[in-house]
């Protein structure tokens, strides 16, 4: 309640994939450190997986084909690696709205004759909401992080109300408790902007997370900025122990 407690660490999971129950949740339990988990509730409810992975799902069962889709200025070579290829074809989607990025991700999977199975996968599929319900119960605070994922600033002012509300009211139908934060999908400054700012205001929100670290995270408090936990345990310490934050100022 009230102002934010300064020099707070707060640990936070965005999207709400499976690995979340089977890896992350017993160690924080374990070490009783409290968490954040941004669900994308359109994914938990088991109506969509995220695009993202559609990309990547495409990408790991080409073959030995080389790739192309509309909007790309030439075919993606077949020697580049997974993660290239994903990179290229996720950055273009990220410029495009729903619609457009799913005829991009639809015509991918036709170009190298592949089916966009209507579920997740096995490795990229999500938390059910009896799971996520188990662990609220064991104290896990659960914001929303949108229904479906999209890039907010490419949508109209209707289509991003109906995001927040759907994914705010599905967290409270879903889990009983109230909703406050909310987790920009993709996180990057230029994926949220006074539109969406004011519609989180206007349906009650209170708070709003980036995806990057900034030199005041609390300057405003629908523009919280995060760091990344890191590719390694000594990555995770410099940022909960300020290293980073500390460097970034030096800078
Ligand atoms: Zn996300």
């Amino acid at each position: 309640e009230g102002n934010p407690i300064k020099d707070a660490v707060v640990v936070t999971f965005d999207d709400g994939y499976h690995d979340f129950a089977d890896y992350a949740f017993p160690i924080l339990q374990e070490e009783r450190v409290p968490a954040v988990l941004f669900a994308t509730t359109g994914f938990i409810n088991g109506d969509l997986w995220l695009w993202p992975d559609q990309i990547m799902y495409a990408v790991e069962n080409r073959g030995n084909q080389s790739v192309s889709f509309p909007g790309a200025s030439g075919t993606l070579d077949k020697n580049l690696s997974d993660d290239e290829c994903w990179n290229y074809i996720a950055d273009f989607c990220l410029t495009l709205p729903p619609e457009e990025r799913n005829e991009v991700i639809c015509q991918l999977y036709r170009n190298i004759d592949l089916d966009i199975p209507n579920e997740a996968p096995d490795r990229f599929r999500s938390l059910s909401w009896q799971q996520v319900k188990e662990m609220q119960a064991l104290g896990l605070t659960v914001e929303s992080h949108s229904y479906s994922h999209p890039i907010l600033t490419k949508l109209t002012d209707q289509e991003i109300i109906n995001e927040l509300k759907k994914s705010k009211e599905m967290i409270q139908t879903n889990l009983g408790c109230k909703v406050e934060g909310f987790c920009y999908p993709n996180g990057m400054k230029s994926d949220f902007d006074f539109r969406v700012k004011n519609a989180l205001i206007e349906l009650g929100y209170s708070w709003g997370v980036t995806a990057y670290p900034t030199l005041s995270p609390l300057a405003d408090l629908f523009e919280i900025s995060r760091y990344n936990a890191g590719a390694s345990m000594e990555d995770f310490f410099k940022t909960v122990f300020g290293v980073k934050y500390l460097s970034m100022r030096l800078e």
